[in-house]
């Protein structure tokens, strides 16, 4: 449904529409100067050539100084997309199984459904703040789980994790042998703090992405931590595959990382108060939603809505958005990415806000 919003955007836009883009999660806001020079001089130094399938070794050191991991742990991959199916396809064998909290970005779905593996869904609502039940979880848990995957803080709900909720997950999954893949690629940003994996102890996967907090998207850089065993199964595949990420991305990166806290403040601050904009505008509508604890996004709901109708029919008014089935059983909701300039964010809002009064 995505795509066929994404396909009618193009085509409205192509007729000369103006369209406010709150669909995808693709931050407007520029690559900062610095990053962008980085790279260029990178390029003029002849950075340019075939390199290590596991990242740069200074990119590699810094991140793990970073994150208190020794520089093995670590694999740089063209954006944390790859990682996340590089695990899956090096963890997963068809029929087995993987339990995902929804709603929930759906190349987790479709990558572990290509590989043949079956999906077990855990529903999670607003109703309950969209907390994961660890009980409810155990319970989908058999010899054929291979991974559990939170996303955290998550797309669509902009949700961070209950602590004790998170320890309980990874105290049934050491128990039961089960890896832990966490999504953490909205965590430097978040607003509120967001507790690492790494911090809870077990031999998990966490994957990270220069994408949303550093406004890289294009630029295809990410990475995973875990242990030595697995780092190494993804070094190899990247080395059969896409051989290295370009070094003058990875020194851009690198450049991103030493600008990390400015960086990282200015970001935070953007989407904070376009967050706190969206929650006073849709306010005394009949929405439903909980406050973002993170960027980028809002996941209301209307009881009753048919999400993809509405999204058609707001495409109309000019401003698209996200069905709720795009990311699970979410009919009566909707996704708005706050990833549109200011001026536009208040307007689409507007049009959002009149939809619903
Ligand atoms: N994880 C989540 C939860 C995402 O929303 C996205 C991008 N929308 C990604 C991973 C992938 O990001 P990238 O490949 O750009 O690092």
């Amino acid at each position: 449904m995505l795509y066929e919003i994404n396909e009618k955007v193009i085509r409205l836009e192509k007729e000369g529409k103006k369209i406010i883009k709150f669909n995808l999660g693709d931050p407007d806001q520029q690559t900062p100067t610095e990053i962008i020079n980085a790279a260029f001089e990178a390029m003029k130094k002849g950075k340019t050539k075939y390199a290590s399938a596991a990242g740069e070794k200074e990119l590699r050191e810094v991140l793990a100084e970073i994150h208190g991991v020794p520089a093995d742990n670590i694999v740089v991959t063209p954006g944390s997309k790859w990682a996340i199916f590089a695990v899956m396809y090096l963890l997963l064998e068809k029929g087995d199984n993987v339990i995902i909290p929804s709603p929930h970005w759906t190349a987790y779905d479709l990558a572990a459904k290509s590989l043949g593996a079956e999906v077990r869904l855990l529903k999670t609502s607003l109703e309950t703040e969209w907390k994961v039940n660890p009980e409810n979880l155990e319970r989908l848990i058999d010899g054929k789980t291979k991974l559990i995957i939170l996303n955290n803080p998550n797309n669509p709900t902009s949700k961070v994790m209950d602590e004790k909720v998170v320890s309980k997950i990874v105290e049934t999954a050491n128990r039961k042998g089960v890896k832990i893949l966490s999504d953490e690629v909205y965590a430097d940003i978040s607003f509120i703090k967001t507790k690492s994996l790494l911090e809870y102890g077990g031999e998990h996967i966490i994957i990270k992405s220069f994408s949303k907090t550093f406004a890289m998207t294009g630029w295809r850089i990410g990475y995973a931590i875990a242990d030595k065993q697995i780092a190494d199964k993804i070094i190899k595949l990247n080395q059969i595959t896409l051989t290295n990420v370009p070094v003058f991305i990875q020194d851009a990166a690198l450049k991103a990382l030493e600008y990390r806290q400015k960086i990282i403040q200015m970001i935070r601050e953007d989407y904070w108060k376009r967050a706190e904009m969206a929650c006073k505008m849709l306010s005394d509508t009949k929405l439903k939603f909980t406050k973002p604890e993170a960027p980028f996004y809002l996941f209301p709901k209307l009881e009753g809505l048919d999400s993809e109708r509405f999204a058609f029919d707001l495409l109309d008014k000019g401003v698209a958005v996200a069905p709720g089935t795009s990311f699970g059983d979410y009919k009566e909701h909707f996704r708005i990415a706050l990833t549109a300039p200011d001026d536009e964010v208040e307007v689409g809002l507007k049009i959002i806000a009149e939809a619903f009064r």
